[in-house]
């Protein structure tokens, strides 16, 4: 993939990418999104590529040596530790501690979730260092190497469908976890803002990938259609299959023209602040699409579609793992109504501006000239011999 310039297409030049931008890379993406394993393949999977975007813009030369270029030869993979056990949705109720004493950070709680942290040779971690700081300054972003004295897996957690035995998202526990006190990301307190630079990227290229899987999904969909005779005819001459079809095209072609405008939005500004409400429409519509769309193509493959001999049961949980990695739905869809709100005002009215009542006295009010004028012809025109009452 290196020699032929396909390698971490999600990076500029200078950390080793071709520096597509984001568009063309997400025409790449929706075809990497149909095979599992293409990320690796391809050196841009999480959390790696997230982690890799955070050290190339905060980290010191010598953290970059350390960490980046060994991810980005895919020599090494990387943990992203945020999440508590008490809750990932809010984060401003995080309580995990890292103090500085001496030339050292000491870490202590717990994280919950940290993806690969088990194979992980690093961790970024979020931790309080401003306690008495307002809700969004009180966090700070650190690299953890993952062989620090007091890093303890209580388990490695598995989702629904995986062996059991071979869970990969770790519950963590540091106890007095010393880390340089250099192997801070950004300032002291810019933890969420350092965090959104890892995960604004994630999220749209996750995005770019779905639209690869959904379409899988629904060709698949289609194919089935084509081929499966009943009644003697085949599914794809039932209205009901057809409406299937043709609202999974719908959903796909709409999310599919969201995540390109939001793409090449992100390479207009160059700044992922700017995109944010996008991003977070594009997090928020993408599990239901993809849900919906690998739903339906089960259902057109009866019982075959059910069965471990077809793809459609692991796409559906996809789509739950899409609705709570990198943020609850429920989360980016109030991010989305914020946003939108800003852009409209109350009516101290008791109606609202938009009372037809109301908006025909205001129009009546505002064309009063115009409509005595109007009634004045209509007077005349309703005269005997009169031709009907012109102008407007
Ligand atoms: C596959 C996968 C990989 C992950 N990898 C990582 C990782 O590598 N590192 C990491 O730190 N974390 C990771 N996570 C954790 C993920 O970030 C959290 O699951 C997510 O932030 C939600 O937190 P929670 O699970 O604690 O749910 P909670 O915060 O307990 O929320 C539960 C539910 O409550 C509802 N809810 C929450 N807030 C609101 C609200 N404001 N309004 C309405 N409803 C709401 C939502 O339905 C939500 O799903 C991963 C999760 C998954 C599924």
């Amino acid at each position: 993939m290196q020699e032929r310039g396909l390698w971490a297409t999600h990076l500029g030049p200078h950390l080793g990418g071709p520096g597509y931008g984001q568009v063309k890379l997400a025409l790449l993406n929706e075809i990497l999104g149909r095979s599992h394993s293409a990320p690796i393949v391809f050196g841009c999977q999480a959390p790696d590529s997230g982690n890799a975007e955070i050290l190339a813009h905060y980290g010191t030369e010598q953290l970059k040596k350390q960490y980046l270029e060994p991810l980005l030869r895919n020599e090494i993979v990387s943990a992203f530790s945020m999440t508590e056990p008490r809750g990932g949705s809010d984060p401003t109720g995080f309580v995990g501690r890292a103090e500085l004493d001496g030339d050292e950070w000491v870490v202590n709680g717990e994280k919950w979730f940290s993806s690969h942290a088990r194979y992980a040779s690093f961790l970024i971690l979020l931790a309080v260092t401003e306690p008495d700081a307002d809700r969004h300054t009180r966090m700070s972003m650190f690299v953890v190497p993952a062989d620090t004295p007091g890093i303890e897996i209580v388990r490695n957690v598995g989702v629904y469908g995986h062996d059991p035995d071979e869970g990969t998202h770790a519950y963590i526990r540091y106890h007095d976890v010393r880390i340089p006190a250099d192997h801070i990301l950004g300032a002291r307190g810019e933890g969420f803002a350092v965090a959104q630079t890892r995960l604004g990227g994630g999220r749209i290229h996750h995005a770019m990938r779905t639209v690869g899987l959904v379409k899988q999904a629904l060709g698949m969909m289609c194919e089935r259609a084509l081929s499966r005779v009943t009644q003697g005819e085949t599914l794809a001459r039932k209205q009901l299959v057809q409406a299937m079809i043709a609202d999974s095209w719908v959903q796909l072609e709409q999310f599919r023209l969201l995540v390109l405008q939001t793409a090449w939005k992100i390479d207009r500004y160059d700044d992922y602040q700017k995109v944010r409400v996008d991003i977070s429409a594009v997090k928020a519509a993408m599990p239901k699409v993809l849900h919906d769309v690998a739903a339906r193509a089960l259902q057109v493959h009866g019982s075959l579609g059910v069965s471990h001999e077809m793809p459609f049961g692991s796409m559906v949980l996809e789509s739950f793992h899409m609705g709570l990695a990198d943020g609850a739905t429920e989360v980016h869809q109030m991010q989305v109504a914020r946003q939108v709100l800003k852009q409209y005002r109350p009516t101290e009215d008791l109606f609202p501006t938009g009372h037809l009542p109301r908006r025909k006295a205001e129009a009546e009010a505002r064309f009063a000239d115009v409509l005595a004028q109007v009634e004045a012809d209509r007077l005349i025109g309703a005269s005997p011999g009169s031709p009907p009452g012109g102008g407007s």
